[in-house]
């Protein structure tokens, strides 16, 4: 047993099995379940976390049926053909000495396509498609299509299934009455609405044997109004356990709450409380989720007695060699999942293959191989930003000789002005992974080191990558140039004073970002520090004892220290270029402390007076003009390149490559910073 992590790594002997440690690799779609001929892909990317010794891993979900897919053509188990095709993957984990379990996961109202079903005919508001109500022979057939798709799973050579029981998906629209207003024996009171779960626990069990791992997933905590109350859970979680469960995980939030569940700005371990007050309530194995990704915060849950395992998805999906880091004490080299959604879910909602920010591998793992270099080059990275980083630390892991250079006297460049931000604490780990590395790699750091092209000459290098990043974009407005003016980086790098009414210009995601962190007094929540959890609760209105339908509370946010303008000119949404699944998040926290969004806007001219714009509708009439009195106007306005020492170098025939920012700085993010960096220095 380990002593670092005693708890963590202790193994869970489940009767007929044993997982080697209490660490599950949660459910996540990754879009390669969706097609057949991804599935040497789809057992490549377990496996490669099966040999980092995780203890037991969930697909993403198969649908039973095609009326429950999330979308047409979507991921399903309901033929042995498919079932067969499956014997790569399973074979592949066993192979690593892994365990896997098969979600399945019946959309009901929640899918993407026009053939949906559910208890009632209801629409939800995610998708365009109004579900259809199961007549009672529907019900039983959707039983019996869960029950085949065990049976299949376990034909695959799958350890068990979990049954997805949360996020508002098929099951759970039964459990709650705002979606279930049926008169049968599936409606009506709790005992008839909860009647469906159980119904498949028991004949899944009875249709697999007993030794076959059978996890539900409990929606602990709907998060929406109508939803289940704490004393309706526990009943429908004992209910479970007698029907033949082995392992009960922790569900959190409909897709459709209002309350973010996992995004960044959700304090780590900020739902575990959730599962510790279940715990004890059934003898069977519980486990806890949402937020938790390092092995110091699961072993934190564990030792206090709030769960028999942990779940952790997206960590996972960061690095594969997570628990085997852990094992070795080598926990401070664990590339850590921030939690930005922008290369995981964000893709899974929008249909594309999922991947990573912080690790362009995951889920490329057949495509972005990283040979030994067959000559080892003396490699210059200028720029140690996201892009910088991604490539030195490529390099060196192939073999080459890399010294990496940085104007700044620290590593990161833009990621130091992320990390200041209310809610984007996380960001602090990519600079402490990528130093780590820096060390084990033996990089030649030189900080404080402005590089031209004078400063390369003569030594030696074979190989120069310009990482050189962006700068701030000044737009022609008149007076942008009145002492009011600031930059993002006067305000995020130099600590410049602020006063009280402020108009910020730009709402991409630096405007929304320096907008959050305006709205912050820090001496509420110092700098670098997470929200404390109950303080998160009372923002986003979650009743601290989990009580009531939903386990909702009236929101009480922390006012802001200042009145906030955040404008653009587009006419359309403001922050609609924002993440798909972290937009709503950014849009909902400004609101709550009064920001004023405006749309459409023209910038006449900044004076004593203060910002003095034209608004239009979307067809470019003026409808309105208005002098801010703000007491400083700050320019998010986007980037432009900073590629000037890229042009010199390759005019004197060195063999420059460009990468990141300094590329493209159009719609530039860290994930395509290091993506880059790292595909890059991967052809080297
Ligand atoms: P940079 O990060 O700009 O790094 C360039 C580096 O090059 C700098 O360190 C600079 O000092 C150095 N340099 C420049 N010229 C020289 C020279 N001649 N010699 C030596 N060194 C030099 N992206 C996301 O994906 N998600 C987010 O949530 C997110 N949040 C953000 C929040 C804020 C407040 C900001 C400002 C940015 C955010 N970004 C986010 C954007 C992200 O940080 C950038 O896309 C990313 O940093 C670009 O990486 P890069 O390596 O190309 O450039
Ligand atoms: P951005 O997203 O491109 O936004 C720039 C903003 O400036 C837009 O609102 C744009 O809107 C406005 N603008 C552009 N040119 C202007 C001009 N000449 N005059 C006035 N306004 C102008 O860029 P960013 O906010 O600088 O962010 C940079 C990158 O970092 C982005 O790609 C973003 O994805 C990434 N980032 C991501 C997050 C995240 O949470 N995922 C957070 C921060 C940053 P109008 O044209 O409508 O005015
Ligand atoms: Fe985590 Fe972001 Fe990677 Fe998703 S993309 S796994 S949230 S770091």
């Amino acid at each position: 047993m380990s002593d670092i992590y005693p708890n963590l790594l202790q193994p869970l002997d489940l009767g007929f099995t044993e997982l080697k440690n209490r660490v599950l690799m949660g459910s996540m779609h990754t879009g390669l379940e969706d097609r057949f001929w991804n599935i040497h892909k789809f057992a490549r990317y377990f496996a490669e976390r099966a040999e980092g010794g995780v203890g037991l891993m969930v697909t993403g979900g198969f649908s039973p049926n095609l009326v429950g897919q999330l979308a047409p053509l979507a991921s399903t188990m309901n033929n042995r053909a498919t079932a067969l095709m499956h014997r790569h993957v399973t074979g592949a984990v066993h192979e690593a000495g892994g365990k896997i379990c098969m979600q399945i996961l019946h959309a009901g109202r929640y899918g993407y396509q026009p053939l949906i079903v559910s208890a009632s005919a209801t629409k939800a508001p995610i998708s365009p498609f109004k579900a259809r109500a199961l007549s009672s022979k529907g019900v039983e057939r959707q039983i019996n299509d869960f029950v085949k798709a065990a049976k299949l799973a376990q034909f695959a050579g799958y350890d068990g299934v979990e049954v997805m029981g949360s996020e508002g998906y098929f099951i759970n629209q039964f459990l709650c009455e705002r979606t279930n207003k049926r008169t049968d024996k599936w409606g009506g009171p709790y005992e008839n609405r909860m009647r469906l779960p159980v119904e498949i626990v028991r004949r899944m069990r009875e249709a697999v044997g007993p030794d076959f791992i059978i996890i539900y997933r409990l929606s602990m905590l709907d998060l929406v109004e109508g939803g289940q109350t704490w004393d309706q859970i526990v009943t429908l979680g004992k209910a479970i356990e007698q029907a033949g469960a082995t392992i009960i995980n922790t569900g959190i939030g409909w897709h459709e709450a209002r309350v973010p569940t996992i995004v960044t700005s959700v304090p780590r371990g900020g739902f575990a409380d959730v599962t510790a007050k279940f715990y004890g309530e059934v003898g069977i194995p519980v486990c806890t989720t949402n937020r938790i990704n390092t092995p110091e915060k699961g072993e934190e849950i564990l030792a206090a007695g709030k769960a028999d395992m942990i779940s952790m998805a997206r960590p996972l999906l960061a690095d594969s060699e997570f628990v085997r880091k852990a094992e070795q004490g080598r926990s401070d080299e664990i590339n850590t999942c921030i939690a930005c959604n922008q290369a995981c879910l964000d893709h899974a909602f929008q249909a594309r293959r999922a991947s990573c920010l912080v690790n362009p591998r995951a889920c490329h793992e057949t495509e972005l191989v990283l040979t030994v270099a067959p000559v080892a080059r003396r490699v210059a990275v200028v720029g140690a930003g996201p892009a910088g980083l991604a490539a030195a630390t490529t390099a060196a892991k192939r073999g080459h000789k890399v010294t990496l250079f940085d104007a700044d006297d620290q590593i990161g460049g833009q990621f130091n002005y992320a990390k200041r931000i209310p809610g984007k604490e996380e960001f602090y780990e990519t600079l402490r992974y990528y130093q780590r590395q820096i060390e084990l790699l033996e990089i030649e750091l030189k900080l404080g080191t402005r590089v031209d092209a004078g400063t390369l000459a003569g030594q030696g290098f074979d190989d120069v990558i310009i990482a050189t990043g962006v700068k701030p974009r000044t737009p022609g407005i008149d007076g942008i140039n009145h002492p009011k003016v600031l930059g993002y980086l006067d305000v995020l790098r130099h600590n410049k004073p602020v006063g009280d009414t402020v108009a910020v210009i730009g709402a991409g995601g630096i405007g929304f970002d320096v907008s959050e962190f305006l709205t912050h007094d820090f001496g509420h929540q110092p700098e670098g520090e997470q929200v404390s959890v109950s303080d998160w609760q009372a923002e986003w209105g979650v009743n601290p004892d989990f009580e009531g339908p939903g386990g909702l509370a009236e929101r009480q946010p922390t006012p802001s220290p200042r009145k906030i303008y955040l404008m653009q000119r587009k006419t359309g949404k403001v922050g609609g270029g924002l993440g798909k699944t972290s937009g709503w998040v950014h849009r909902n926290s400004l609101k709550h402390r009064d920001v004023e969004m405006l749309r459409g806007c023209r910038y006449e001219r900044i004076d004593d007076e203060g910002l003095h714009i034209s608004v239009t509708d979307k067809d470019g009439k003026v409808t309105e003009s208005r002098v801010l009195p703000v007491d400083n106007v700050v320019i998010c306005a986007g980037q432009e390149p900073f590629r000037e020492l890229f042009d010199e170098l390759s005019a004197s025939g060195v063999n420059a490559h460009l990468i990141g920012g300094a590329d493209v700085a159009e719609e530039l993010d860290a994930k395509r910073a290091i993506r880059q960096g790292t595909e890059v220095a991967a052809k080297l």
